[in-house]
């Protein structure tokens, strides 16, 4: 998009195989479409393993970073981690999310709004249910998953969305999930709320 408006900002969400066998689709849509934000791209795919590894490192740097917040994740709580390495840990992370990713369709979509890529992470919650995702997101409100539980019994932490981190990986992992031509510009009514400067033709 050429525009640099905040009005033009993307990110791209995707509802985990998790979200759909618990019949949230229309609640997580919903939730990302009443403060105003414009869906304008959206798809089913059951993924393959190769577009799921791909995605989760699009970024050179999400290996350690992820290696690194999990660590915090059982300190902060007073637990030990399973793994002092944060390569080591997310090695296993990253095969365990393959194959969550892979079992089931997932609905991914293109997210449109001012700071959507901030907005929606606010929305969507920390990434351990249990512990970062706070009551009132999507990731505290539907399910009650932890670190030490998935680690223990050796699979992906399910967090019903993926939603993307920044600025540059939104457009990054856009890229990577859709077509220029499965993503659409449009107005909404609701736009005219949200960003014209002048509220002309309210009053009759
Ligand atoms: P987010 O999805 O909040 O951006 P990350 O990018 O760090 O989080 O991790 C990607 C996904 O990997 C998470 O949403 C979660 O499903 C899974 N995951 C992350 N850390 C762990 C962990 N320590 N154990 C199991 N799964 C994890
Ligand atoms: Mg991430």
């Amino acid at each position: 998009m050429k525009n640099s408006h905040p009005k033009y900002e993307r990110t791209l969400v995707l509802i985990k195989p998790d979200g759909i066998q618990r019949s949230l689709i229309g609640e997580v849509i919903g939730r990302y479409e009443r403060v105003g934000l414009k869906l304008v791209g959206i798809k089913m795919i059951v993924p393959t393993r190769e577009l799921i590894e791909k995605h989760y490192t699009l970024d050179p740097e999400w290996r350690v970073k992820t290696g690194v917040k999990t660590i915090k994740g059982y300190t902060d709580k007073g637990l030990t981690p399973p793994e002092t390495d944060p390569l080591k840990i997310t090695e296993k992370i990253l095969r365990n999310l393959v194959n969550y990713m892979t079992k089931g369709p997932v609905v991914a979509m293109v997210w449109q709004g001012a700071h959507s890529v901030e907005i929606v992470r606010k929305l969507t919650g920390g990434t351990e249910p249990l512990a970062s995702a706070q009551p009132g997101t999507i990731r505290g409100d539907f399910t009650i998953d932890s670190y030490r539980m998935s680690d223990q019994d050796g699979r992906a932490v399910r967090n019903i969305v993926h939603a993307s981190g920044s600025v540059k990986e939104a457009a990054d992992e856009i890229a990577h999930w859709f077509k220029k031509e499965e993503l659409f510009n449009y107005r909404l009514a609701v736009d005219q709320m949200l960003y014209d400067v002048d509220l002309d033709g309210i009053l009759e």
